[in-house]
């Protein structure tokens, strides 16, 4: 745990007590600070007070008291509107902050050189920040690892000299950390999500912005007009950045050319990392995970020799896209996590002659964009409540079967994939629909995937107990 000093001694009102806001209200509380905290739950606040921390409904308080408010990052700031907390504190004028904000004022106050990295964007934030801590890892460094993937950052190991952070942060988390200064900052893309939270693309753009416009060096995925405008904004402003593309030759920065990475400088390019055979960075969009990984990992001193042996060793972060068992010629690829058709398609268009096990809780507009696709699936398996409708969907276009269970849909997709006379195949969980008609969530159903495959004779599995994880 990281106690937060830098408030010994002051009152903080803290709301939202889930896991991230529990482990700030105990950094807290074991830096010095008076908390008072507070959640709409009562279980929480049951939880709470049973651990010996002040609870009090925030309405009652007195905000003039007050050193500073931490917000959880699920609660809302701005959109669609301020909770009910944040407008008593600005009318206190009392600074409203999160556990990130937290992180970093206590980095500065007592290890300010060590080397922080922090991560965002609109996808690949968790590829890229375990890529990252594991490049770190895998040459020996101190590493810690946490933020919006894994462990709350308060739970993490204290700064210190020549110690590593790795720190996903969501929008959400960068709204509420108004003076994050990462070493070296990534924002990987930028494209619509999460509006509903954060009111236009302008205003979504703008708060990932704040994350590298703060950071010593920026490293910016230009593919986007919103990022490539970013990059150009920082570098007008004075700061330090390396531009990523995984879409053309840059003369300045590091770009994918088909699978090698390349680093440009003037005009003058050369091959930093090739990530052939490396079957947990299949596919553009891990080329651009990876490019950037690579910038951030030389912005803090790595040698491009250590990146090459992290990146290498990757072993891929589970239920994305990973390779999880091999039998001969055929890999067996658990990609649970892709919840609709959009988070689908990267993991069709990384492989061809796909057994592919598709269903569960369809989404609406089901995978009918996944058409462009569809000649890389070599036979469907289909499973779960959308099986009826993703049938009538791939029609005479791609052969499947109504499977209705994992457990069978592998054995099936195995025992085809097997008899096929292909030089390679890859039985695919890449389900297009959440998980919840059948599973608790997709990490359970990646398990369950993953004990199917284990279970099936003569498989090598390729992932030990340890690899990945968010
Ligand atoms: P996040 O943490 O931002 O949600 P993840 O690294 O967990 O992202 O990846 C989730 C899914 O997003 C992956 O399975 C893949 O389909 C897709 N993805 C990963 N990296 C990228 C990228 N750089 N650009 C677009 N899509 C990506």
């Amino acid at each position: 745990m990281i106690p937060v000093t830098t408030l010994n001694g002051k009152k903080v009102a803290l709301f939202g007590l889930g896991g991230s806001g529990f482990a700030t209200a105990r950094a807290l509380v074991a830096g010095g600070a008076e908390v008072t905290a507070w959640d709409d739950n009562p279980d929480s606040v049951a939880k709470a007070a049973a651990e010996g921390m002040a609870v009090a409904d925030l309405r009652t308080i007195d905000w003039n008291s007050l050193s500073v408010f931490v917000l959880s990052p699920g609660v809302p700031l701005t959109h669609p509107k301020p909770h009910w907390t944040v407008d008593l504190a600005r009318a206190a004028g009392v600074e409203v902050i999160g556990d990130v904000e937290l992180f970093v004022r206590e980095r500065r106050a007592h290890a300010p050189d060590c080397p922080f990295i922090a991560i965002t964007g609109t996808n690949g934030k968790s590829t890229t920040t375990a890529l990252i801590a594991h490049i770190l890892q895998s040459s020996g460094r101190d590493t810690q690892l946490g933020g919006n993937i894994g462990r709350a950052v308060l739970t993490l190991d204290p700064p210190k000299a020549g110690r590593f952070y790795v720190v996903e942060c969501s929008s959400y988390q960068i709204d509420l950390a108004p003076t994050l200064n990462p070493s070296a900052g990534i924002l990987l893309n930028l494209t619509p999500d999460h509006l509903d939270r954060h009111g236009t693309m302008q205003h979504y753009a703008d708060i990932k912005e704040r994350l590298v416009a703060g950071s010593d060096v920026a490293v910016v995925g230009v593919d986007d007009s919103y990022s490539s405008l970013i990059a150009d904004r920082i570098e007008r402003a004075g700061g330090k950045v390396t531009r990523i593309s995984r879409r053309h030759a840059l003369a300045d920065g590091l770009y994918a050319e088909g699978s090698r990475i390349m680093q440009a400088s003037s005009g003058a390019a050369s091959e930093i990392a090739d990530l052939d055979g490396i079957q947990t960075l299949r596919g553009g969009h891990n080329a651009q995970n990876a490019a950037a990984a690579i910038a951030a990992c030389l912005a803090v001193g790595v040698s491009a020799d250590e990146i090459r042996a992290g990146l290498t060793s990757f072993p891929g972060l589970k239920h994305r896209m990973q390779p999880v068992g091999r039998r001969g010629r055929v890999v067996f690829v658990n990609d649970s996590k892709a919840t609709n058709a959009d988070a689908a398609a990267p993991a069709l268009s990384s492989y061809e002659n796909i057994y592919w096990i598709a269903g569960g809780l369809p989404k609406e507009g089901g995978i009918t964009s996944l058409a462009p696709l569809f000649s890389r699936i070599t036979k469907a398996y289909l499973i779960g409540e959308a099986a009826p409708a993703f049938a009538a969907t791939l029609g005479d276009r791609v052969p499947y079967e109504i499977s209705g269970t994992l457990e069978r849909a592998v054995a099936h997709a195995a025992a085809d994939a097997d008899g096929d006379e292909h030089e390679a195949a890859a039985v695919m969980l890449s389900p297009a629909c959440a998980s919840f008609d059948q599973y608790k969530n997709f990490e359970v159903r990646g398990d369950a995937f993953v004990s199917h495959v284990a279970a099936i004779d003569g498989v090598t599995m390729l992932i030990g107990s340890a690899a990945g994880g968010k």
